[in-house]
């Protein structure tokens, strides 16, 4: 029989990816379920970038882009992140197109790490998003976590990166705001994480870099402003930023993430990034192209009322959170996601007869009984054991009745 890599047979599938499809079976066999698993905007594509795209085809953009995205958009994405996140020096040169974030992820650490390497840690602050410590350790990495509490709003502290530094740590990864967590680093914090990183680099650890994913930067309404820690001088040519359309486009379906880096190490970097996409994709789809400098460029509107919408939401699903006894939740304040602690079920059963030990069999059960999917919170990392992720990347009405059935659910248990 032939067999495959150890590669994929030890590979952990996307548990939000499966989760997500577990969902839409049941909807597709009749059952009504309530997607609170998917981290997916409910919107359409801003009509400028689908007209761009519509046009570019019409045009006959339909032949191989040049492998990282063409001098004109990734001069846009540079121009984007030099005005709106102040990355200093960043030009078209400092930029690469890739194939979704995820997608700029895995190029950036397979760039960055060594198969074998002893010096290979990828310093992780968890709960954390179910694809880094997979993207990490195919690259070569060693995932170190940094598992944080709801106390401190699932944040690192200063003093505990200091810790976590040692001559083998190679990246540090940061995602802010965060998916699971639905917080955010305020621009203290990063500063003050950004000087730990600074000095570790003039003394223990002189390759570390921070790869910051921004994918839901412009989701915000906590009243905390994003700052892109990649424009603070003493970090900004050791700081990887990536970003992509997904989120606040609702761009999901086209694919497209980037990744950038300032100065000579950044050029190095799209250089090896380069290499590694002509060889894996060649490109993305040469029309999409248009589309982007059309998201950036034109649909400032169109993302601030989505950003609206999803702070609405983001009211609506904590106070309805906040009324459901036994689940403790903090106020998120980015992303759109909540992450409350169900711990206070675990030891119950369910009517069904499940018995309720952690967050896998309170999702299963919540999924399997009351029909609404969420995500079991140890999926991102062990410190989320006793949470589960609810997304409210979706109605006002789906939010209400999918609490609902969760406060009956919950309330049901014995
Ligand atoms: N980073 C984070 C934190 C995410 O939640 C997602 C969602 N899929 C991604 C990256 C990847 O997004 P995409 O590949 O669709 O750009
Ligand atoms: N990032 C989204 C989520 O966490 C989409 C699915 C995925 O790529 O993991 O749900």
């Amino acid at each position: 029989m032939p067999r495959l890599s150890t590669r994929v047979r030890s590979l952990k599938p996307s548990a939000t990816l499966a989760i997500a499809a577990k969902a839409k079976a049941l909807t597709r066999q009749g059952v009504p379920v309530v997607n609170f698993s998917l981290g997916e905007p409910d919107f359409e594509t801003p009509a400028p970038a689908r007209r761009a795209a519509e046009r570019a085809i019409e045009a006959g953009q339909t032949h191989y882009a040049p492998t990282i995205g063409d001098p004109e958009t990734r001069a846009v994405v540079a121009e984007k992140l030099v005005r709106e996140n102040g990355l200093r020096g960043v030009t078209g040169d400092h930029v690469a197109i890739s194939s979704g974030a995820k997608h700029s992820l895995y190029l950036v650490l397979h760039s960055l790490l060594d198969p074998r390497d002893d010096a290979g840690d990828v310093l992780l602050p968890t709960p954390s998003w179910v694809s880094y410590a997979p993207i990490s350790e195919l690259a070569g990495g060693r995932v170190v976590e940094l598992p944080t509490t709801p106390e401190s709003d699932f944040k690192i502290s200063p003093a505990q990166l200091r810790a976590a530094i040692t001559p083998r740590s190679r990246v540090l990864m940061l995602n802010t705001p965060s998916n699971p967590c639905g917080t955010m680093y305020t621009p203290d914090e990063l500063r003050a994480l950004a000087a730990v990183v600074a000095e570790a680099a003039r003394t223990v650890a002189p390759e570390l870099i921070i790869v910051v994913d921004e994918i839901y930067e412009k989701i915000v309404f906590g009243g905390i402003e994003h700052l892109s820690i990649g424009s603070i001088p003493e970090v900004a040519e050791r700081t990887v930023t990536i970003n992509g359309l997904s989120k606040a486009f609702a761009m999901t379906g086209w694919r497209v993430g980037y990744a950038a880096c300032p100065g000579e190490f950044g050029l190095a970097l799209m250089r090896g990034i380069d290499a590694l996409q002509g060889q894996m994709t060649s490109c993305i789809p040469a029309f999409i192209l248009p589309a982007i400098r059309a998201a950036l460029k034109e649909c400032g509107a169109e993302t601030e009322a989505m950003r609206e919408a999803f702070a609405r939401r983001a009211r609506l699903i904590y106070d309805l959170a906040s009324g459901i006894p036994g689940l403790r939740c903090p106020r998120p304040t980015g992303a759109f996601y909540i992450f409350p602690d169900v711990s206070a079920f675990f030891g119950k059963t369910s009517p069904g007869g499940a018995a309720i030990t952690d967050s896998l069999s309170f999702g299963a059960a919540l999924l399997n009984e009351a029909h609404v999917a969420v995500v079991p919170g140890v999926e991102f990392g062990s410190c989320g054991g006793d949470h589960v992720r609810v997304s409210f990347a979706c109605s006002e009405e789906t939010i209400k009745a999918g609490m609902g059935a969760i406060a009956r659910f919950t309330a049901s248990l014995r």
